[in-house]
């Protein structure tokens, strides 16, 4: 397809799919930074109708939906008088991507993005993904959405951004490996005596980056690496074994990938969104964002050191998903987002969450996926049955 670069006369179209959160926050405030390369077509959320009718307005976007059809009527209200087409639902939000536009950033948190990110894709748009839940849940069904619509899939993910802008996609036969970083999260020398009583707040503190909760809790399981390493596998076609995961506490590092020759290739920067997300948004070309600028000088040692498999288990159960390959990674991703879920709002404790995952993987039988029906089938009885693990999880903790 042709790409059209941002500094080009006509502005870039856009439309943010999760525009209220921490993704699409950020890429609000790039695009009013530079306001004269973007126009909007759509914003979407889910709560939080206020912000959205706000950020509609300012940025004088054709249409906002929220994917809860109770807020239909206060997201109507609050744009009253602006010209801006209201909606609610599910088939809103699907109407909502599949606006005419260049440009998609998919930012909606779990597997409730994948039918909007899905229909972008299908208009053969440039996909900037965030949503790796999306990758993990449907990876093969995705790729092959985005190749049959000429679709364009860009990396947000900061691990995968940097992995992108190393590789070398002529060359990918002298790819040896590639190594995803991982901060460790905010528990990454706790004992696991400790981190069974760990609250969902001191959960959220990340200490390196600001995100959204849930993917803030992920990376204190180090669940979130392994569903990076799960997203990595599909959009570069790694085998599970190719790819290595190495705590770097810094997160200045944010991946690299290694060549047969023995030269290691890095992105480095500061732990800042905005930076993986500009170079989304301007690709191929680069536009400025405001991330602090790195200063190795002043930072001086950059430390790295193998993960824990004992006291994060959830990488040893992404990794397993990820070789049992179809279904696995559905379920996965759907007990850990209920389990997430309960953890956030005090039903479980920190430890039962991969327990939950571990449970739920053994039980749901693992169909082969043939259509987006089939992942949503499997992702609905993962749901079921990791739902039916959060008591007893509860009990023998
Ligand atoms: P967030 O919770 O801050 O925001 C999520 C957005 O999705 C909000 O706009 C919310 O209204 C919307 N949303 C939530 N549930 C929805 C539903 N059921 N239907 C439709 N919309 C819904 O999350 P975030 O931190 O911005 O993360 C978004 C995605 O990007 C996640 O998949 C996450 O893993 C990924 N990601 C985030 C970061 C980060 O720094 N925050 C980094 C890498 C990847
Ligand atoms: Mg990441």
């Amino acid at each position: 397809m042709a790409i059209e670069a941002a500094s080009r006369s006509t502005p870039r179209r856009i439309t943010i799919l999760g525009s209220t959160g921490s993704i699409g926050c950020n890429t609000i405030d790039l695009i009013e930074r530079n306001r004269a390369l973007f126009e909007v077509a759509a914003l979407t959320a889910n709560g939080n109708t206020d912000l959205l009718a706000a950020q509609a307005r300012r940025l004088g976007a054709r249409m906002a939906v929220t994917a809860d059809p109770n807020r239909y009527a206060a997201l109507k209200s609050a744009l009253a008088g602006s010209g801006i087409e209201a909606a609610a639902g599910p088939a809103a939000l699907v109407e909502a991507a599949s606006l005419p536009a260049d440009w998609v950033m998919a930012a909606i948190v779990g597997a409730a993005g994948l039918e909007p990110t899905l229909a972008a894709a299908r208009r053969g748009a440039i996909v900037a993904l965030a949503n790796k839940e999306c990758l993990v849940c449907a990876g093969t069904l995705m790729l092959r959405e985005v190749a049959d619509h000429g679709a364009t899939l860009l990396p947000v993910d900061s691990e995968h951004n940097a992995i992108f802008q190393v590789f070398d996609f002529a060359q990918r036969d002298k790819v040896e490996r590639i190594i995803l970083t991982a901060s460790g999260g905010p528990f990454r020398e706790m004992d696991r005596s400790a981190m069974a009583r760990v609250t969902p707040k001191q959960a959220v503190a990340h200490p390196n980056w600001d995100m959204g909760a849930k993917i803030s809790v992920d990376s204190a399981t180090m669940m979130n690496k392994g569903l990076e390493l799960i997203e990595a596998h599909y959009l570069f076609d790694m085998p599970e074994e190719r790819i290595d995961i190495l705590v770097h506490p810094q997160s200045i590092i944010h991946s690299m990938v290694a060549y047969v020759d023995g030269s290691v290739l890095a992105q480095l920067g500061t732990p800042d969104m905005r930076t993986p997300i500009a170079y989304t948004l301007a690709w191929p070309e680069r536009m400025p964002a405001p991330a602090q600028r790195l200063d190795l000088g002043a930072i001086s040692r950059l430390t790295f050191a193998p993960p824990d498999p004992d006291r994060f288990p959830a990488l040893r159960l992404a990794r397993a998903a990820l070789k049992d390959g179809g279904a696995a990674p559905t379920i996965l991703n759907a007990a850990n987002e209920v389990a997430v879920h309960a953890f956030l709002e005090g039903g479980i404790g920190f430890l039962d969450m991969p327990r939950v995952v571990e449970d739920t993987l053994e039980r749901v039988e693992k169909p082969a996926l043939n259509c987006v029906q089939d992942v949503i089938a499997v992702d609905r009885e993962a749901r079921e049955t990791a739902r039916a693990r959060l008591a007893p999880a509860r009990i023998r903790a």
